[in-house]
């Protein structure tokens, strides 16, 4: 069975075909700049590749460019489209609705679109890629979401509820959600089979460091608690976002400058984290480069950033009551090999002990433990595949 992979954004449209007789990539690429230049890509498993600028107007003509290249002579993996048997969706926000992936009908699309005041960016975007897909590959081929929010679905309310007037958790429902849980799901879930051992008896703290960032802290395989809430803004700082602060200091700086909300919503998401506190860039590589020949403000960028990783593992410690294993994944995760062991040198306090030449070899792609024998908390780098629990859960529920 041949499942494509899509994850639909308001400009672009990344996919994956995924083989998963043994869940190999037979081919990925990105269409970009929908509606406005456009751009395309497509690499195959086997190294053939094309790119080319194109204008896509819509989702339906980036879906046909994703179609051609599949079945083209020259960069094609498949004869026909008809070997594509399902695909799956990401999908940013399933809000309280959703707590698991489900096929597509008429009534999820409904239900994807109420939830776009949660998240208007995201969810616009999967319902025109949902309703695109269709347009391309017809109603008999199954189609599937998967939710970011879904994983996070089992946390206690005195986790996910802020302390806001009540009514506004039952008129707008205010609460927090959580994102990137098809990662934490997956990295938690191979954490388990790393360690040899039933997810159902362990505490797992994950943390998912890339340009957004989120830990989470999972207990017997269901989390508890998350960094991010209503939107993916809260939590550790990231790239451009700020990550949890005083609410204080958004009334205070809209007043004193001037700013509307929605200017006040930029400054939040794309003009603060790294990129606002460095001046440099939001992309950790730049800023340690720029700390590393001395830049101060570089350097509390990534000192903040380690210490915000510090208090949440912290606190989600004493969540859990204990801790058995630490995962790091994503862009920063798996390759910036100092921020874990700055950030794993303080937590000797709870018994975590790294190998550092181990540590320091985990990136690219490695998969494997950096903690020592004698370290109490196993510590793992595990690459993250979102789009491979995509599948999977596609798979699920289309042969069911
Ligand atoms: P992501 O959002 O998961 O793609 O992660 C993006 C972040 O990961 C950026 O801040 C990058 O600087 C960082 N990153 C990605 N690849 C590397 C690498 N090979 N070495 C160091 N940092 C990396």
């Amino acid at each position: 069975m041949k499942i494509l992979v899509i994850n639909a954004g308001s400009s672009s449209m990344k996919y994956q075909l995924i083989d998963m007789t043994d869940e190999s990539t037979l081919a990925k690429g990105n269409c970009e700049r929908i509606g406005i230049d456009g751009h395309f890509k497509h690499t195959t498993s086997d190294g053939r590749s094309c790119e080319y600028d194109v204008q896509m107007n819509n989702h339906t003509e980036a879906f046909m460019q994703i179609k051609n290249a599949l079945t083209d002579e020259k960069v094609g993996v498949i004869k026909e489209l008809s070997e594509v048997s399902a695909i799956g969706h990401r999908i940013v926000q399933g809000g309280s609705i959703f707590k698991e992936s489900c096929l597509v009908t008429d009534k999820v699309i409904e239900d994807i679109e109420s939830l776009i005041p949660l998240a208007p960016l995201h969810n616009a975007a999967h319902v025109q890629g949902i309703r695109a897909c269709i347009d391309v590959f017809g109603k008999e081929v199954p189609e599937v979401v998967v939710f970011d929010t879904a994983f996070h679905s089992t946390m206690p309310e005195t986790a996910y509820m802020y302390a806001v007037p009540y009514e506004y958790y039952e008129k707008y429902a205010v609460r927090r959600y959580g994102f990137h849980g098809t990662s934490h799901r997956y990295v938690s879930a191979r954490c388990a089979e790393l360690m040899g051992k039933d997810i159902k008896d362990l505490k797992i703290i994950t943390c998912h460091l890339g340009n957004g960032s989120s830990i989470t802290a999972i207990d017997g395989g269901k989390v508890v608690d998350t960094s991010m809430g209503l939107t993916p803004l809260d939590g550790i700082m990231m790239g451009t976002r700020t990550g949890c602060l005083d609410p204080s200091v958004v009334t205070f700086i809209m007043e004193k400058s001037g700013l509307t909300p929605s200017e006040m919503d930029t400054l939040l998401n794309k003009k603060s984290g790294f990129l606002g506190i460095s001046g440099i860039s939001s992309d950790d590589r730049d800023v340690c480069a720029a700390a590393a020949e001395g830049n101060k403000r570089a350097q509390l960028a990534i000192d903040m950033l380690e210490y915000h990783i510090l208090k949440y593992i912290g606190s989600y410690v004493a969540v859990l009551g204990g801790v058995d294993a630490i995962v790091f994944t994503a862009g920063i995760g798996e390759n910036q090999s100092s921020h874990r062991e700055n950030v794993c040198h303080k937590l000797g306090y709870i018994g975590v002990e790294i190998d550092d030449e181990v540590n320091a070899k985990a990136i690219r792609g490695v998969e494997g433990k950096i903690s020592t024998e004698n370290s109490k908390v196993d510590v793992f780098v595990i690459p993250t595949n979102e789009e491979i629990v995509i599948a999977r859960d596609t798979m699920a529920l289309v042969t069911k």
